[in-house]
């Protein structure tokens, strides 16, 4: 690869030292609204791997005896030092992925990362074991231990977000950690890496680059790590799955959905139409959230203003505009990168083969989505689509798109939205419109989701627990998770 000497190549952090693979082989950054390459990153071996792995092992003793106050001292610091490099964390983050600056600088990116360093941080001193009489002569109590080695492997939608969420919270619990970002968007967690590098002894925090099919597997065999939590697709955690099956590891699988807005007659249509348009499913990364609300369950009385009330804020340039997406006034970012362009592109025309009826939408490409910016010609631009089904059984209704991409299904009664609901084999999230409490509780109870929201949607931070159920994983990113319990029964 023919590497130009203009644009800034990221380096590893592997036990305190910033360097580029054994090799010095990189991976092109490409900017998703352009097309263009703009920085380099390491495309990292089997050995980087190991050594990675190896200096994680070798920080973990020290690190697990530290005193908490001290590892908490230590995220603090991190999550000042975000707030100090707020900007360009926002900047790169909106390069990596397309997410427009106006979200990943105004409230997201920089806040959600002081956030969950700071969150952790205040959860180390709650984070004890339990004292148990047994009976009248034992005593039991149990101590919350370290795994060891973590690693971390974060998706391309939202680095920053899941790398912080991973890092921070195995790290409060006294494991080290090594983050594994999406081969498609790292810049911004080895820039990351590079802010931070001297507030942690070495090999405590380590972030490698690479694709996931060199790497991947050494990071998640390797006998010395201990624990793996992977925020991706399903298709990557059966791979982890099976790399792991002859010695099973403990999991987080933070996974995929076809998550369902229910949106009920009595429902604040404004309301709704505000969320579907900017921030359940047709956000400022064109839906590229895993929680995204891909299928809106809509009362079949309601349903042409809802279809109407969405049509009409997506043709609304207040709502969309498109255009460079470090440009604060443009609220509609592309697809992050080709494989998902062509992905998302194919699902539109499917839905449109199985006879869905396109209410919205549809066009891709910068010159169609984005007119006027010359610069955005060769994007992987596709603008919101709105589709109507009447059927749930269609694959634009059961799999994943990952993409601006949403489905309208009518529904006459209760029984029928929450067998929609729960008809897929997903289960992330789920969002409920009604003023009426009995129904939204009944709901609640009967989802088959880790997450429901009501008369909101996507609502995520440390405050709250979050998994999924059934294809969409299991386990949650918090300092109770990153630990084990231990037991201990005394005769006295
Ligand atoms: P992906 O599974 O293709 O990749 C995720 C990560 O896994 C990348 O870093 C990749 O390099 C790595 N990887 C690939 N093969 C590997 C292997 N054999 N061993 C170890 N690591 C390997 O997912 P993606 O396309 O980057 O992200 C989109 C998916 O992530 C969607 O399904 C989305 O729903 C999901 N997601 C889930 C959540 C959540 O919290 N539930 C959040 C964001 C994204």
């Amino acid at each position: 690869m023919t590497v130009s000497t203009d644009l800034k190549v990221y380096q590893n952090l592997i036990n305190g030292e910033l360097r580029g693979a054994i090799g010095d082989e990189k991976i092109d950054c490409i900017d998703p609204s352009t097309g263009r390459v703009w920085a380099y990153i390491p495309q990292s071996t089997e050995e980087d791997a190991v050594l990675a792995v190896n200096a994680a092992k070798s920080a973990f003793p020290a690190w697990k005896k530290a005193k908490a106050e001290d590892r908490a001292a230590a995220l603090r610091k991190v999550a000042e030092l975000i707030g100090e490099h707020g900007d360009a964390l926002a900047a790169l983050e909106t390069q990596d992925t397309g997410w427009v600056i106006r979200e990943t600088t105004y409230g997201l990116i920089p806040v959600l990362q002081q956030i969950w360093f700071n969150a952790a941080a205040g959860a180390l001193g709650a984070n004890r074991g339990q004292t148990v009489p047994v009976t009248a002569t034992s005593l039991g109590y149990t101590l919350r231990e370290p795994y060891g080695v973590v690693v971390g492997i974060t998706p391309w939608n939202a680095p920053l977000f899941t790398l912080s969420i991973k890092a921070a919270n195995a790290m409060a619990a006294g494991n080290t950690v090594i983050i594994k970002p999406s081969e498609h968007a790292s810049s911004a967690s080895l820039y990351f890496a590079e802010l931070v590098k001297d507030i942690f002894p070495p090999g405590v925090f380590n972030v490698i680059s690479g694709y996931g099919a060199d790497i991947g597997d050494t990071l998640t065999s390797h006998p010395d790590v201990n624990k793996i939590s992977l925020t991706g697709s399903s298709r990557t955690a059966a791979t982890i799955a099976r790399a792991t099956a002859d010695k099973p590891k403990p999991l987080i699988l933070e996974l995929g959905g076809k998550s369902a807005n229910i949106i009920f007659q009595d429902a604040d249509i404004d309301a709704v139409a505000d969320a579907i348009s900017t921030y359940s499913i047709f956000s400022g990364n064109s839906g590229q959230i895993c929680v995204g609300s891909s299928r809106l369950l809509v009362h079949r009385s309601i349903f042409d203003k809802v279809a109407e009330a969405v049509v009409l804020r997506l043709k609304n340039p207040a709502y969309k505009t498109y255009g460079p997406t470090l440009d604060p006034t443009t609220t509609t970012g592309p697809i992050a990168n080709k494989s998902q362009y062509d992905i998302v592109r194919n699902y539109i025309q499917v839905g449109l083969d199985e006879g869905a009826e396109l209410l919205f939408g549809g066009r891709s490409g910068g010159a169609e989505v984005a007119p006027g910016h010359s610069d955005l010609a060769e994007g992987y631009w596709i603008e919101p689509t709105l589709l109507k089904a009447e059927s749930n059984t269609l694959r634009i209704c059961q799999e994943e798109i990952f993409g601006p991409v949403a489905v309208m299904i009518p529904f006459d009664t209760e029984e029928q939205a929450l067998s929609l609901a729960n008809g897929t084999e997903f289960g992330l999230a789920a969002g409920v419109w009604t003023k009426d409490l009995s129904l939204a509780h009944r709901m609640v109870s009967a989802i088959e989701a880790g997450n429901v929201w009501v008369n909101t949607y996507a609502r995520v931070g440390p405050e709250m627990p979050f998994s999924g159920v059934k294809s969409s994983g299991f386990g949650t990113d918090s300092i109770e998770d990153y630990c084990r319990e231990k037991s201990c029964v005394i005769e006295l």
